[in-house]
């Protein structure tokens, strides 16, 4: 199967994935899973939390205001948001949008797995807190989990299934949706990401 195909065999998965402890919050309120878009051959992937209500909405990642703020920081780094591929650990948004539980992060990271040995990414960027722990967990840097204001624009050298990756932590863009002083922190992290390119 080629990797559209892989990558719509887990959207029609996450589509019926029924249990999910919010599979039927996305029923009730008619929105949709959010699996992921981009390049399916891209360089970087950008993973974030989880989708907010735009998204769900929409059924695309980072469409809301954390969203315009990427668009921002890729746009001032120089990056093609067509170029990369940008997906979320969980696939459903959790209601109010309140912080995914270690089981929501545990279901629905599989998926996330499977999209990384699909795209095969050199660079893999986790926005915030959580994408950034499962990240690190993920690829046995367990040791070097730290607060994200210690951990972004580092670049942390490993082995993934189809080689060597490179990830470098950021902050969630949302960190400056209210607070547009951030904006220079969160562009750290994407001058790592263009020094390694
Ligand atoms: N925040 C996220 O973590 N992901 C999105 O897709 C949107 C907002």
């Amino acid at each position: 199967m080629d990797k559209t195909g892989e990558l719509k065999k887990i959207k029609d998965e996450v589509v019926s994935l029924k249990e999910s402890p919010l599979y039927e919050e996305r029923v009730r309120n008619d929105v949709f899973p959010v699996i992921g878009e981009g390049s399916h051959d891209a360089k970087i992937m950008f993973i974030g939390e989880a989708p907010g209500a735009r998204e769900a909405a929409t059924g695309r990642p980072f469409c809301g205001t954390a969203g315009k703020v990427l668009d921002e920081c890729l746009r001032r780094a120089g990056i093609k948001r067509e170029d990369v591929y940008i997906t979320n650990i969980l696939k459903d948004r959790p209601p109010g949008n309140r912080d995914p539980s270690p089981s929501e992060i545990e279901l629905y990271s599989p998926f996330l797995n499977r999209q990384i040995d699909i795209i095969e990414p050199e660079i893999i960027v986790p926005l915030g807190r959580f994408s950034a722990e499962y990240i690190l967990g993920k690829f046995n840097l367990q040791e070097k989990i730290s607060p994200i204001s210690t951990l972004h624009a580092q670049t942390f050298e490993e082995e993934a299934s189809y080689g060597k990756i490179k990830i470098i932590p950021s902050f969630h863009p949302a960190v400056a949706v209210y607070n547009p002083s951030k904006k220079d922190k969160l562009m750290e992290s994407f001058q790592a990401i263009v020094r390694e390119l």
